[in-house]
């Protein structure tokens, strides 16, 4: 059982902070990053919270990290230009500031960075 305190995604997924979610599927949230770094900016997240990265997730439940991707590549194509950057950031020290695993689907201005 997990009984780590929910984290901001897990609080979004039950519904008890508001989010843009755009798509709601058995095992996967996506949803509007409430601080957009491009045109389109969607954070794709599993609704369990048992991994804190990219790197948790690949060894615990590929298949899981397989869905993450798949459906990234489909959210882009309804939500974006089509080609799109996929970022895990994995560690603090690279910036991740929320250790439930998630991918941002950047798209629609490749001129600008990815920065904070
Ligand atoms: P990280 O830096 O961990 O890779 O990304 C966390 C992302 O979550 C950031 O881009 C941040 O803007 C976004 N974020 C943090 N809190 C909220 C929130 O309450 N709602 C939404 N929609 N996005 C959030």
């Amino acid at each position: 059982m997990d009984t780590a305190e929910p984290s901001i995604f897990s609080r979004i997924i039950a519904r008890e902070i508001p989010a843009d979610i755009v798509y709601d599927g058995e095992r996967i949230v996506a949803f509007r990053d409430i601080a957009p770094k491009a045109p389109v900016h969607l954070l794709v997240v599993p609704k369990t919270q048992e991994y804190r990265d990219v790197v948790e997730l690949a060894a615990g439940d590929p298949e899981l990290l397989a869905e993450l991707v798949a459906t990234a590549k489909r959210l882009a194509d309804e939500h974006g230009a089509g080609d799109f950057r996929l970022v895990f950031n994995t560690g603090a020290g690279a910036g991740q500031t929320v250790f439930h695993v998630h991918a941002h689907v950047l798209s629609g201005d490749a001129e600008r960075p990815l920065e904070e």
